[in-house]
């Protein structure tokens, strides 16, 4: 297979790495991209603000979007291109994912004139942070099941319910929001999509303590929180639709690619010959070598997956629903992979300290992040029934309560 970039995908690519090169510094050798998700203190907020308005007034913030948006009117292979060569250069996470990747593109589709312009300038410009306010504590890969509920009272609407897993929700401007506005038709039918403001009086964040010690989730209250009918998202009962052009924005943008922490085969392969099993190097260990060669084999299934997906792209073709054994795959390896690793650490693989363990604690972000990239954007059963239905073309699972009111759906 030829991967080799077209001329006009070298030439990007040299203008990127031309821009770059002034403006960032190359990581270190050796040197991890950030893993885990604690990454909401102000300073980082800060630099992560600052390289988004950098990159924004130099055209590079959202390589995709069309111009008259303020993006670059790129190509989705264009992106691959900056993002495989900013991924080279140490630069403040990116915070944005959820703003740029999933209610961007839903604003552009579904949002009046006047509502992008209030909303994207600032989306790109890093100005504004948003969340995603989809999640509740009955609704979750059955979204439709959602309960928070939305009431017309004059220009407003007035919002009551929980939402809960809302990640950034604490430091984050704007949050998209899905609520119930009728629930007399079937559960589908009676949702409304709305934009809310976080510090608007009636919501409240309540963080959620994550295993890994930080706090980057929330749940989300909202007690007759008041929302001009001005950032109600297309029509009263559209909702459904609406969140699905998010949902197949969040399942583009986190595909198979960001299962937490820099660390990878390589550094496994790395920490096998450098540590002792038995008095001898760990990789000579027939066990350790059959669980090596094992993931070797799966790291190169998705990376073959994964070039036939880039191909696509460069063809300026959509992939396919395929992209969601990356996920699946990819998340599930990386926890295997995390275990090993700390158990060739022996005593201190159970530490989190980043000056005892190796990789500066790489394998332990990855292995507590691990159980939630496998939840995240779709659970691993879910992903199953998107290739067994739409890959592998099996029969759909029943959905009984589809047609049925939502009033009346039974409830425990
Ligand atoms: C890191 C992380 C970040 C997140 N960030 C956000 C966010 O910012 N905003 C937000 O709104 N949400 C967020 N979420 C929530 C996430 O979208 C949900 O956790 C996810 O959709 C699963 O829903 P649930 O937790 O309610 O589990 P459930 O849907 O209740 O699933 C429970 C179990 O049942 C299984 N199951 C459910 N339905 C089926 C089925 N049809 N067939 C087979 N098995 C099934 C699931 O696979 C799972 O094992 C985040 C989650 C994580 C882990």
């Amino acid at each position: 297979m030829d991967f080799d970039d077209t001329p006009d995908e070298a030439a990007f690519r040299a203008e990127a790495v031309s821009w770059l090169e002034k403006n960032a510094e190359l990581k270190k050798p050796g040197e991890k991209t950030a893993g885990g998700l604690e990454r909401d203190d102000p300073d980082t907020i800060a630099a992560a603000k600052a390289w988004q308005a950098r990159k924004a007034d130099a055209g590079w913030a959202c390589i995709t979007w069309p111009k008259e948006y303020g993006g670059r009117g790129g190509t989705s292979i264009q992106n691959v291109i900056w993002g495989q060569e900013e991924g080279r250069y140490a630069v403040p996470p990116n915070m944005f994912m959820i703003g740029l990747g999933m209610a961007g593109p839903t604003l552009m589709a579904h949002a009046t004139p006047e509502q992008q312009k209030r909303w994207l300038p600032k989306m790109i410009r890093g100005e504004e942070i948003w969340c995603q306010l989809f999640s509740e504590p009955a609704a979750g890969s059955d979204l439709a099941n959602l309960r928070t509920s939305a009431v017309r009272d004059g220009d407003d609407w007035i919002v009551n319910g929980q939402k809960i897993w809302t990640s950034g929700a604490h430091y984050c401007d704007w949050g998209i929001v899905v609520t119930r506005t009728d629930p007399a038709v079937r559960k589908h039918a009676g949702l409304t999509y709305f934009v809310v403001d976080m510090k608007s009086p009636g919501v409240a964040c309540r963080p959620i303590k994550q295993i890994s010690g930080g706090a980057n989730f929330n749940e989300v209250f909202f007690n007759d929180a008041r929302i001009p009918d001005t950032q109600r998202i297309s029509e009263v009962g559209n909702g459904w639709a609406v969140a699905i052009t998010t949902l197949m924005n969040e399942r583009s943008s986190i595909g198979g690619g960001g299962v937490g922490g820099g660390v990878g085969f390589r550094d496994l392969l790395d920490l096998a010959s450098s540590v002792e099993l038995d008095g001898r190097p760990a990789i000579e260990d027939g066990a350790i070598q059959e669980k090596m060669a094992d993931y070797y084999v799966r790291q190169k299934g998705l990376q073959f997956t994964s070039n036939r997906a880039l191909t696509a792209l460069s063809r300026g073709e959509t992939p396919g629903p395929g992209g969601s054994i990356g996920k699946l795959v990819a998340a599930k390896m990386r926890q295997e992979m995390a275990a090993l690793a700390m158990e060739l650490q022996g005593e201190v693989g159970g530490l989190l300290d980043t000056q005892l363990t190796a990789d500066e604690a790489g394998w332990q972000q990855a292995y507590l992040w691990a159980p939630g990239m496998r939840i995240a954007g779709g659970t691993d059963e879910i992903m199953r029934n998107i290739i067994a239905e739409r890959v592998l073309r099996l029969p759909p699972e029943p959905r009984i309560d589809k047609e049925v009111a939502f009033r009346e759906i039974p409830t425990g």
